[in-house]
């Protein structure tokens, strides 16, 4: 949407094909009650600037709340993790590890240059940071329930970049804000969606693009719904594995170097409920035992009212969409977690679940290895005319729809010049 915002502007005509029957991809929502919610969970940092400046450029900026957000950890217990003060509080570990963890977050703000954090993993750069015991109480479980049995080869570059961002969205007070459009993202899609189409912009909701065809060494079209349509430029925004699904025609070489590029899936049980589960909005899960990564509840940065009074939380797992648990239907994976939220929660009980959905996508976060600078592809594809632009090359930021709008533009501007 982006790259056709772009090109639009500029009164080049252009296709957008969807897969899907909207539009939005991982950013995308459903309806509670009349009301858009995100199927992934999803809120704005106070750095999100191109994506402040869309939502305000598409009318809707009075509904874009900066909102005081908690966060915490659990391990035996949950443990409230939001201000430097809850850091002091933390029991689960010594004081003196209680310095060093603390000392990790104000030593991250200051360093500008990350490219020494290419060459050193997650692992041993939060190990010298802040001491093993810190690493094994805090980082180890969090690396693992996020990337599996990719946790250590995780670069620092990564968990720098992440812990910057989160303590940088911050008021006064040192306590974390986050952005949110009331009322649901999916409503600046649809916005989005009407300006695009007004500009001419041709969008084809539900039409997966089954080929991109090569002929003499350059990009002619695409097959979709087995029709053959010309195009003398294709700009690809899925994930890597997918583009060279898409391709056969690609070098192998080209193919090669995109297969190095591992994602992550995600699977989010979304549950509406009759009542909050805690005060806290992020809770990160510390405990290997229990089959997920977090839990977000939604309903403590927005107001259940806005959604007729429901309580709404998502329980977020990342994992290899390989694994049989990627396909459990909403109502299996609440079984499962059913006795892990009663340990959480103290007095949860089921009857507190109203509805539940699930959503789930293969591609979801891209593991950013060590050297990563050298394995992101560039926007221009060997193919003359063949563009890419996806998740995957965000780097060294982390992905997200700030960034979505920021490379979509920045590799148009690229295309265009060197037409
Ligand atoms: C669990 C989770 C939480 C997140 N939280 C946040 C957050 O809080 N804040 C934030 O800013 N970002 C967040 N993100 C990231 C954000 O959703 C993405 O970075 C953003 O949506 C950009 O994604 P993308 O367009 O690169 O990829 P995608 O959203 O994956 O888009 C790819 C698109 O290609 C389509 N497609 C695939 N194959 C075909 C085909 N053959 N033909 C046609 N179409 C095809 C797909 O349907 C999809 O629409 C989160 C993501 C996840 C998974």
């Amino acid at each position: 949407m982006s790259a056709a915002d772009a090109l639009s502007e500029k009164g080049i005509a252009c296709t957008i094909f969807e897969r899907e029957a909207s539009l939005g991809g991982l950013a995308g929502s459903f309806r509670v009650g009349g009301v858009y919610l995100e199927k992934f969970y999803h809120h704005l940092f106070t750095s999100d600037l191109a994506m402040a400046q869309l939502i305000d450029r598409l009318g809707l900026g009075e509904k874009l709340e900066w909102l005081p957000t908690t966060n915490s950890y659990f391990v035996n217990r949950i443990y409230r993790l939001s201000t430097p003060l809850d850091l002091l509080k933390f029991s689960y570990i010594s004081l003196f590890d209680r310095f060093r963890l603390g000392l990790l977050y104000i030593r991250t703000m200051f360093v500008k240059d990350w490219r020494p954090l290419e060459s050193i993993t997650a692992r041993d750069w939060l190990v010298q940071m802040a001491g093993e015991r810190v690493y094994q109480a805090v980082w180890e479980p969090l690396l693992r329930s996020k990337f599996g049995r990719y946790a250590d080869q995780v670069a620092a570059v990564w968990i720098w970049n992440k812990l910057k961002l989160r303590g940088s969205s911050r008021g006064g007070k040192q306590e974390e804000r986050l952005g949110y459009l009331r009322g649901g993202f999916g409503q600046a899609l649809d916005a989005w969606e009407a300006l695009l189409r007004k500009r001419g912009v041709e969008i084809r909701l539900n039409s997966p693009v089954e080929r991109i065809v090569i002929e003499g060494g350059r990009v002619s079209g695409v097959v979709v719904q087995g029709d053959f349509i010309p195009y003398d430029r294709v700009f690809v925004t899925t994930a890597p594995e997918i583009f060279s699904s898409l391709t056969p025609d690609l070098p192998g070489e080209y193919r090669e170097q995109l297969a190095k590029i591992k994602y992550l899936g995600n699977v989010c049980l979304v549950m509406q409920l009759t009542r909050s589960l805690s005060d806290t909005y992020w809770l990160n899960i510390g405990d290997p035992s229990i089959p997920f990564t977090g839990v977000i509840e939604h309903t403590n940065m927005q107001r259940p009212e806005i959604y007729g009074g429901a309580h709404l939380a998502y329980i977020s797992r990342y994992l290899d969409p390989r694994e049989p648990f990627f396909n459990l239907s909403a109502e299996e994976l609440l079984e499962a977690y059913l006795p892990h939220l009663q340990r959480i929660f103290q007095g949860f009980q089921k009857g507190w679940v109203k509805r539940v959905w699930a959503w789930r996508d293969p591609y979801a976060q891209p593991l950013i290895s060590l050297h990563y600078s050298q394995l992101r592809p560039p926007f221009q594809t060997p193919i003359r005319g063949l563009w890419l632009c996806c998740m995957a090359q965000v780097y060294p930021e982390d992905r997200g729809m700030n960034y979505a709008l920021i490379y979509g533009r920045r590799a148009v501007d690229e295309m265009l010049a060197t037409a």
